[in-house]
């Protein structure tokens, strides 16, 4: 047995928002390992920008005191 299998759900329309919270997380995550420079957008980043920006669209928002979400970190406008 392994651990090791990376499994990307695609159907994350019925995230809650402590899902969507980890999901950036690792996202962020993911992000900060790739290599990347200004002027070239990796692939990889791109594609989790825009998964990221998708969970915000979704994010059943929930503001802190300093006005961001704390799920999404979408901030209050
Ligand atoms: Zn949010």
């Amino acid at each position: 047995m392994n651990g090791t299998q990376l499994s990307m759900k695609e159907d994350n329309l019925l995230m809650n928002g402590l899902e969507i919270r980890k999901r950036i997380i690792e996202n962020n995550k993911l992000i900060a390992e790739q290599p990347h420079n200004i002027f070239v957008l990796n692939q990889k980043i791109q594609e989790l920008l825009d998964e990221n920006r998708r969970l915000q669209d979704q994010c059943p928002h929930e503001y802190d005191e300093m006005g961001f979400c704390i799920y999404c970190d979408k901030e209050y406008k």
